[in-house]
């Protein structure tokens, strides 16, 4: 398949240019390890002239004089087209990440219709942002106003690319902001379609700017450093994280940080226990383990832990590696070299520290090609060990023991990770008591990886801090104003 995305340009003010160092960089198919295109290296002032056409386009309309009903449609559209390009964009999405297309838990089937629905979503608050009349003293009335904070920058890694970027602009766009979007040099091609999508949704020009390009040295440290930028909504690593937040710092941004997780996935001996083996199965390995939320710690009671171990081991037989584009693959290929390396560096140490029980060496699905990991497992670990503390982000699970619930909590809680975590149970007392006392942004009962756009979602401790998705996404978005008002004359 050939992209059809406009090679090397950048997306500014509603017209595509290139960057103007004129540089640019390949973007890598990891089933192939061939180049898929060239994409536009946009730098310091690339990020400049987009801010300048985002912060045009808040300050001048149409967009900002728009009623919010309009502003509101127009979103939806997004949504509609967001459908009527399904398949294309799935496809982009599988030739640049790898995530298989057609599998129920594949591109096709989850990256677009929840980014879809994530714009028809917030499509329905664009008219519901409104402030409040507050009993203040006498002969004055006071109220406040809702307002957009302005340009946004919004900065998204390479496991979900559209759908992270969904997450950001939706309710940006709702609220009535202006955004400048940095994807992952990974994988930059659904942002750069996505904004052609937009623009035939309507959305005035400078609206939405798609800025391609690195991160630390390029785009995206310019883009949270740049005065004219009122807010930075990034999703990444926790240590980039910390770098956004050092770099917002100079202008006293405001800024949301959705980083990474070490989730536990807690079984106890009376859960249903070919549910939870499914689930915890899919846990780890539903987009090839490169998610935020993956249940990459799994805690079984000590009671059952062989019987759990047999079943979830065996069923890894039946992920199937292989072209992403088959519609038999389940399992596509890590998203990069650099993650590869990444992936068997750990478990080279996990190795060490651990049993491994399954897995642990790449694939080759028959063409000498292609970042292909066996999905691997690991028993008898520790909850100190590297390979429980730390943020993998592959097909790698961590199992550990535990003898009591008060063990399992004290472990799962022991980690400077709170993005998730989940406890199976059939005592549904003790589940809701459980859930108070796991410190993590989105507890699942009896489920894994379950979400809604309704539902908020974001991290307690080192997994960040600020709310995507839900009403609490719209903080993020809108600042308030108080007016007073003298009664007295
Ligand atoms: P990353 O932090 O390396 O990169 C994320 C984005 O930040 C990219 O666009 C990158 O170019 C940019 N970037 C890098 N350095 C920067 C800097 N100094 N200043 C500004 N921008 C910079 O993360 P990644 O490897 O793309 O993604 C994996 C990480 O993302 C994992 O830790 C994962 O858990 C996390 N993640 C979190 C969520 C969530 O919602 N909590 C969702 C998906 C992924």
């Amino acid at each position: 398949m050939k992209p059809n995305i406009k090679p090397g340009k950048l997306f500014i003010d509603g017209k595509w240019r290139g960057a103007l160092s004129g540089k640019t960089f390949p973007t890598i198919n990891p089933a192939t390890e061939e180049v898929i295109t060239e994409v536009a290296e946009g730098d310091e002032g690339d990020i400049d002239l987009a801010v300048r056409a985002a912060r045009r386009a808040f300050e001048e309309g149409p967009w900002s004089t728009m009623a919010a009903a309009d502003r509101g449609k127009l979103i939806w559209k997004i949504g509609d087209l967001t459908m009527k390009y399904a398949d294309e964009l799935a496809e982009l999405e599988t030739l640049d990440n790898g995530k298989p297309f057609s599998h129920p838990l594949g591109s096709r089937n989850v990256d677009i219709p929840y980014t879809a629905e994530c714009f028809q979503y917030y499509a329905g608050w664009a008219t519901k942002i409104y402030g409040e009349t507050i009993p203040v003293r006498a002969n004055a009335l006071n109220y406040t106003l809702k307002e957009p904070v302005g340009v946004v920058g919004a900065i998204v890694p390479w496991n979900y690319p559209l759908l992270m970027a969904a997450w950001k602009l939706a309710p940006a766009l709702a609220a009535g902001n202006t955004v400048v979007l940095k994807p992952s040099e990974v994988t930059p091609l659904t942002a750069l379609r996505f904004a052609e999508i937009m623009q035939e949704a309507g959305l005035p020009d400078g609206v939405v700017n798609v800025v391609t390009g690195y991160g630390e040295e390029g785009a995206g440290a310019a883009l949270v450093r740049h005065p004219g930028v009122d807010k930075i909504a990034f999703t990444g690593h926790y240590t980039t994280g910390q770098d956004v937040m050092r770099n917002a710092a100079g202008t006293l941004k405001k800024i949301s940080l959705e980083l990474g997780g070490k989730s536990p996935n807690i079984i106890l001996a009376d859960a249903d226990i070919d549910s939870a083996v499914v689930s915890a199965f899919w846990g780890i390995f539903w987009n090839k383990g490169e998610a935020c939320t993956a249940a990459s710690r799994l805690f079984v009671e000590r009671s059952i832990h062989d019987r759990f171990m047999e079943k979830l081991v065996g069923m890894t037989d039946t992920l199937v590696a292989g072209d992403p584009f088959d519609p038999n693959t389940s399992l596509g290929p890590v998203v990069s070299s650099e993650q590869l390396n990444k992936d068997l560096q750990y478990i080279e140490i996990g190795k060490k520290e651990a049993k491994l029980v399954k897995g642990g060496g790449r694939i080759d699905i028959g063409t000498g090609k292609g970042y292909f990991l066996q999905p691997t497992i690991f028993d008898e670990v520790d909850n100190s060990m590297t390979i429980a503390q730390d943020e993998i982000f592959g097909p790698v699970l961590a199992t550990i023991q535990f003898k009591d619930l008060d063990e399992a909590i004290q472990m799962g809680n022991d980690n400077i990770y709170g993005l998730a975590a989940a406890i199976w149970t059939k005592d549904i007392k003790k589940a809701h008591i459980v859930a108070k006392k796991l410190k993590a942004g989105t507890v699942w009962i009896n489920t894994y990886h379950t979400y809604d756009m309704g539902s908020p979602f974001g991290g307690y401790k080192m997994s960040g801090f600020g709310r995507d998705l839900g009403m609490q996404a719209m903080d993020l978005y809108t600042q308030v104003k108080s007016v007073f008002v003298d009664l007295n004359m």
